[in-house]
């Protein structure tokens, strides 16, 4: 057996070998047939059942001990459906009136009762049980067909998850014991599941385009996520070679945890503030153990989207405060949500739209609906005395928005004031300078605003117009472009001439080809996923602030395309190595 090689793009760092572990849709299609003896068909459905039952309440436990009842709370709807009568008789009503086989009555049985409930546009609820429905009959139908359904919760060996996509929910359901790793065919370095794999710290490769295609269940793959190499069937040699490279790799991980408790400060005495990227409060662990000297994103939509309905502004409330006690007085930039794109809410139901990157999106959701909006802030507001918060709001393109958006903020305040609720009055309220709108005028939202986050996942986007998950036109999307570096100079700058200061959330902060340019043109906070806080603060450790002033100048300055950036930074990393 000859060894296959798939490329892909690195999305989390690390090398892992294990076998595959196939998570895409399984074959569920089936014939409509007549059957003589419908009680045996009967009989066959209720052995379905009680299969289905028995694989749900394994889903459940397991889901309930590694996750928390709340995430297992889903498959308790799912058992509910299994054991409802009403449902089940009406199937083997079918099978008996019609002599079907159970695949069929089963699926016109549940299409019937998904369409109806699916069509209940004003009631949500009812809505989410036509996807629990859903769920349910596929997994009787499976049982009927001898299919195996795979489940990311209930994995308990170690393996190579296998996808076409991983949707942010799924990679919350990931077990790091055991998933070692996972690859998929589609996105790319800032698509969410690759964000999450990376708070996560599960070694990931994607937009591989065709892996579910390539392997099969059990095929053992080395995967490199530091290069973006999948190698499947390897020989012994092979194995070897990496099991070196890991173990090269984990040493390497060793030295950067030595500065841990060490400020983040240049050779020649300049320092910077690393931050942290967070997505949930959970978060905060990885953070505090990577010597993060705050939180320079916690990307609050996940609060919302791993949630059955709108959390209440109590949830809010406890999660913002655990945030910021954790943190314990240092600085915590909360995004307000950031729906849209390619993060959706279920029971918030949007309409198709052609580009939903370009689209009722973030912070246009939330001038929309300000009731919502105010829930939020009236959460973050309360949770402000606990910490040092920062508010930040997202896809700001003009000034009215950032105006509107600040007098929701202060009419808000006004009223808890109002009703005696203490509000810390040192809050610093920010935007995200992501649309390239923003940051050409980024001269005028400094007079305004406390501090600009620069958030390169959609600026890059924006700019070069490549899809940050299009990985056809991941060559486009580059964040050492000129023009790049062009607009963040002009931010940063901007926001020095009337005393503020800017970071930067976007991946690119702890990119370590950018990182140099990023300290050379000022860059006040690098706000990144944990796992690279410790690489970088080696990196700058190892740095000149003059020379990456003049390396970034030259940068901008000299260079026409993104290559001659990379290698003049490559020279300058070198240079500043061998000093
Ligand atoms: C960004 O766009 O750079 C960013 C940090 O926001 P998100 O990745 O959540 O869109
Ligand atoms: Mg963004």
């Amino acid at each position: 057996m000859t060894t296959v090689k798939l490329t892909g793009i690195a999305a989390s760092d690390g090398i892992a070998i294990a076998p595959v572990y196939l998570l895409t849709e399984p074959n569920l299609s089936f014939e409509t047939k007549r059957v003589e003896d419908a009680d045996a068909e009967v009989a066959r459905l209720d052995a379905a059942y009680g299969q289905a039952i028995a694989e749900v309440s394994k889903i459940r436990d397991i889901a309930k001990e590694s996750l928390g009842a709340e995430e297992a709370q889903v498959f308790d709807a799912h058992l509910m459906v299994l054991q409802d009568p009403e449902f089940t008789d009406q199937v083997k009503m079918k099978i008996k009136d019609e002599n079907v086989n159970a695949e069929a009555a089963l699926h016109e049985v549940s299409t019937f009762f998904i369409n109806m409930f699916a069509g209940m546009e004003d009631n949500p609820y009812m809505q989410e049980r036509a996807a629990d429905i859903k769920d349910v009959s596929e997994r009787v139908l499976a049982a009927l067909l001898g299919v195996k359904l795979p489940s990311p919760a209930t994995i308990d060996e170690e393996v190579v998850v296998i996808a076409h996509d991983l949707t942010p929910s799924d990679t919350a359901q990931l077990n790091k014991d055991f998933v070692k790793a996972f690859v998929t065919n589609i996105g790319g370095r800032t698509s969410h599941s690759a964000i999450m794999a990376r708070s996560l710290e599960i070694p990931a490769i994607v937009g591989t385009k065709s892996i579910t295609e390539t392997v099969k269940d059990g095929d053992l793959l080395i995967v490199d996520a530091l290069e973006g190499i999948v190698l499947l069937n390897p020989t012994e040699d092979e194995i070897k070679e990496y099991q070196a490279k890991a173990d090269a790799y984990a040493a390497q991980k060793a030295e950067w945890e030595k500065l841990v408790a060490a400020p983040s400060v240049t050779k020649d005495g300049h320092h910077v503030e690393l931050a942290a990227n967070i997505g949930t409060p959970k978060d905060v662990k990885g953070v505090l153990e990577n010597g993060a000297e705050g939180v320079g994103l916690y990307r609050t939509e996940f609060l919302y989207m791993d949630s059955p309905d709108f959390p209440t502004e109590d949830d809010q409330y406890e999660a913002y405060k655990t945030v910021l006690e954790s943190m314990d007085g240092k600085g915590v930039v909360v995004r307000t949500m950031d729906i849209g794109g390619d993060k959706e809410l279920p029971y918030l139901t949007l309409p198709e739209e052609m580009n939903p990157f370009l689209g009722y999106r973030a912070i246009r959701i939330s001038l929309d609906r300000k009731e919502m909006f105010k829930t939020q802030l009236r959460a973050l507001l309360r949770a402000s005395v606990h910490g040092d918060l920062r508010i930040m709001f997202p896809m700001i393109a003009t000034l009215q928005e950032f105006r509107a958006a600040k007098a929701i903020l202060d009419e808000t305040k006004a009223e808890l004031v109002a009703e005696g609720i203490e509000v810390s009055d040192s809050i610093q309220v920010g935007i995200m300078i992501e649309i390239p709108a923003a940051a050409v005028l980024a001269h005028q939202f400094a007079k305004e605003v406390d501090f600009f986050s620069i958030g390169t996942n959609d600026l890059i986007q924006y700019t070069m117009a490549a899809d940050r998950m299009n990985e056809q036109v991941s060559y486009l999307y580059q964040p050492y472009n000129p023009s790049i570096l062009t607009l963040i100079k002009h931010v940063i700058e901007s926001s020095h001439k009337e005393g503020k200061w800017t970071g930067m959330c976007g991946e690119m902060a702890g990119d370590q080809i950018a990182v140099p340019l990023l300290l050379g043109m000022g860059l006040d906070e690098f706000s990144m996923s944990a796992t690279s806080v410790l690489k970088t603060r080696s990196l700058i450790s190892k740095l000149n602030l003059t020379d990456m002033q003049a390396l970034a100048d030259k940068a901008i300055n000299e260079c026409s395309t993104a290559e001659e950036v990379v290698e003049l930074v490559n020279a300058a990393v070198e240079a500043a190595q061998n000093n």
